[in-house]
């Protein structure tokens, strides 16, 4: 076929687009494909000259219709100001460089842009741009620079701009709550509040307090009801999100709250609200996060007991919707999206709340992307089209076609990557050349448990002891502590599980333990508070032997340890605990004993507590927080945290060459071990075992089961000779693209 040929069909196929944004979507898609290179964008100069980027495929979706360059501004600029093509292979490099944050340009290297000209008039650029950093040939370049003289033709200038200073479409960033692309229609969730409830007077307190009580049966009965319909269709790890609320319907201190208002004389509502906002005011106080979301669900409750006092809950479950739909509220309750079939189920925008939200735990587990806290979204209409783009935690109110056809793309895109992820879900995670990496689960919850094992974690890398704490009232018995830990051992079977002691203090305050200090990150937390607490720490050790009683699974993992007092301090704890249960007649056995390498001090410590250790697990997020004296919670200096940054990951090196040289078995449990980025790296230095929140365990598997281990030895000598986080992440980036394992980063 000949070049002319190809060139007139997609000018035509252009002439012949329905819409003006068709139009732009259709050049740009089929040139994209035709010269098989990375992106082609196409900007189309404003009244004032600025380029606004009209159409991409390549670049992301959402920079689309978003991003204008300044007149005279970057590369593009410079093309439209010239008239003259540019052809250069490291864009970065060239002086008028405008790197733009959203089109994630830094992935490109290559650049070539050909004005567009229509009367003398520049009245756009055309973009193509490739990873690889070479410049086109000269049959390339020829072929771009008749398609911007034909594209000059044809380009519907005029009906664009009127299309798009009518369109309302929106964007608008939140947080990411679960990961994936959804396109659907809007669905607003009923926004029944009891807080804007008023106080009144109780008529009747006798039945009022019956209808109190049928109330929180009937509730009881949906929420199970709900819970089974998900548990059937999908897994148990859904229908454990559940369980929260039937505990809170059954707690003593929710239902005698309210009828001992009620008998005070407040009517119904007014009761609910009080204790409702008595109890989630007590989470919300919490510092740490996860705790703090868990004043949404007490919310959410508190909205679904009124609702059904109010009886609308009937009412609306007449109208199941027939099209994709993403459920948009200021909070949207499990029991929203239990009332919407899976199938069709695209996802969930909410104007509140965090991912430790229990929707967002919910969207995670049923693989629904959504998009948390975005703010109030105003003038949303039912039936409305939207965009969740939980990956980046963008919410794209009317996209226009292009935008649309972009997202579409990506979906598709996905929806066969979740297809070869299930698929490998009992597979090893092995690297083409053989290499095994285990993979572990972090978890904090009895409901995290089941998602991990679906995963196919092969052990519990993390366990985090200071969750079951955290809500409780009172530190938990030691009693109540062996039948939270039995249930994690047994859940386990043979599978090792790490528990890791109570780590509280700093980011994980204890709500009826308060403690308060001018620097908390460097203060009273984890291994120091647990020894200087000493009978509340024997207790846990306690707990955990009993609960291990007649297994082998348990590994006792200690955070924060510095100094090598803390290690002889907790060994002589542990004998304790053994002796006196042995003597208590318990048939308990002393466990493997391990530390997390968070405090830079314990570094150069390692060989010589080598004795007293079983393992380590290297704590990646206090680990940065200590290298770099950065808190990745405070917005002001979060943009600059980074574990891939060059000090952290020498540091790592190190502790591995130590382990290594001593024979200590190790792993990684931050968030390092879920970046695709920092798991490249780590492979190539030698780690063999990860530990990360159950979500991420099947694309940690499918990245180690695409790349060889020579890919990321070679990539770790680079990049360890880089002194900037971004070259680093940027280097590894263009060496996924090339393995054929991009799609990872999207
Ligand atoms: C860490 O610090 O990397 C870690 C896994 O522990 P936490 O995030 O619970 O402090
Ligand atoms: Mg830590």
């Amino acid at each position: 076929m000949s070049v002319i040929l190809d060139l007139t069909r997609i000018v035509q196929a252009a002439a012949e687009a329905d819409s003006p944004s068709e139009q732009v979507a259709v050049i740009v898609d089929s040139i994209q494909q035709y010269m098989g290179l990375d992106v082609c964008s196409l900007y189309l100069a404003d009244e004032r000259g600025d380029m606004a980027l009209l159409a991409s495929r390549g670049l992301d979706p959402v920079a689309v219709g978003s991003v204008r360059i300044p007149a005279g501004m970057g590369l593009v600029g410079l093309v439209a100001q010239s008239r003259h093509p540019i052809n250069i292979a490291d864009a970065a490099r060239h002086p008028a460089f405008y790197g733009i944050r959203e089109t994630h340009e830094e992935l490109y290297s290559s650049f070539f842009g050909v004005p567009i000209v229509r009367a003398g008039v520049v009245i756009g650029v055309l973009v193509a741009q490739s990873r690889e950093a070479r410049v086109l040939s000269a049959e390339e370049s020829a072929v771009l620079v008749t398609l911007g003289s034909q594209l000059a033709l044809v380009v519907a200038t005029e009906s664009i701009w009127q299309e798009i200073n009518k369109s309302s479409a929106r964007s608008l960033t939140g947080i990411k709550g679960a990961p994936g692309i959804g396109i659907g229609q809007v669905r607003l969730c009923d926004d029944v509040d009891l807080y804007s409830v008023n106080d009144g007077e109780c008529d009747d307190i006798d039945a009022t307090l019956a209808e109190w009580h049928d109330l929180v049966k009937s509730v009881l009965a949906d929420v199970k009801k709900e819970q089974a319909g998900l548990g059937d269709m999908l897994s148990q790890d859904v229908a454990t999100v559940f369980d929260a609320y039937c505990l809170l319907l059954s707690d003593p201190s929710l239902i005698n709250g309210v009828a001992q208002l009620i008998q005070d004389g407040h009517h119904l509502p007014g009761a609910l609200k009080r204790v409702i906002h008595h109890h989630a005011d007590v989470f919300l106080a919490m510092e740490d996060p996860y705790l703090r979301a868990r004043h949404e669900d007490i919310r959410h409750l508190g909205n679904k007991l009124y609702s059904a006092w109010r009886g609308l809950r009937n009412a609306r479950e007449e109208d199941l919707p027939s099209a994709q739909t993403v459920l948009v509220g200021a909070v949207v309750s499990v029991s929203d999206i239990a009332r919407v079939p899976i199938e069709l189920l695209a996802g969930i925008v909410c104007f509140q709340g965090s991912n430790l939200s229990h929707t967002a735990v919910l969207a995670n587990a049923l693989g629904v992307p959504a998009v948390m806290g975005v703010g109030e979204i105003k003038g949303l209409q039912n039936r409305d089209a939207l965009v969740v783009d939980g990956n980046s935690g963008r919410v794209i109110i009317r996209p226009s076609a292009s935008v649309l056809t972009e997202y579409e793309h990506l979906l598709n895109a996905e929806r066969q990557m979740k297809g070869e992820l299930r698929a490998l879900r009992d597979l090893p995670a092995e690297t083409v050349d053989g290499t095994i990496v285990k993979l572990y689960a972090n978890s904090g919850l009895l409901a995290d448990i089941s998602p991990g094992l679906q995963a196919g974690a092969e052990g519990l890398g993390l366990y985090r002891t200071e969750i079951p704490f955290m809500v409780s009232d009172t530190f938990p018995s030691e009693d109540e502590q062996v039948a939270v830990y039995l249930q994690i051992l047994q859940a386990y079977g043979a599978k090792p599980v790490h528990m890791r002691v109570l780590d509280i203090g700093g980011d994980k305050p204890l709500p009826y333990f308060p403690i308060k200090e001018d620097n908390p990150a460097l203060g009273w937390r984890g291994i120091r508070f647990c020894l200087d607490n000493s009978s509340l720490f024997l207790s846990q050790i306690r707990a955990m032997l009993r609960a291990a009683e007649g297994r082998d699974n348990l590994r006792i993992m200690l955070p924060m340890v510095g100094s090598t007092s803390e290690l002889t301090g907790f060994h002589a704890l542990l004998n304790d605990a053994l002796q006196q249960l042995l003597e208590e007649g318990f048939n308990v056995r002393r466990p493997p004993v391990g530390i997390m390498v968070e405090v830079p001090s314990a570094i150069s410590q390692l060989a010589s507590w080598r004795d007293q250790l079983d393992f380590i697990s290297i704590g990646s997020n206090d680990l940065s927080q200590y290298l770099l004296a950065l808190d990745r919670n405070n917005p002001r200096v979060a943009a600059s945290y980074d574990h891939v940054h060059p000090a952290v990951l020498h540091e790592i090196a190190r502790v591995i060459k130590i382990a290594g040289e001593t024979g200590l078995p190790l792993s990684i449990c931050g968030e390092m071990s879920s970046d695709p980025i920092a798991v490249m790296l780590l492979l190539g230095m030698g780690v063999r075992t990860l530990s990360m929140s159950a979500a991420q365990l099947p694309k940690i598997k499918w990245l180690l089961r695409r790349i060889a281990l020579e890919n990321a030895t070679d990539v770790v000598e680079e990049a360890l000779r880089l002194n900037d986080a971004r070259q680093i992440r940027k280097l590894v980036a263009d060496r996924l693209y090339v393995l054929g394992a991009g799609e990872i980063l999207w």
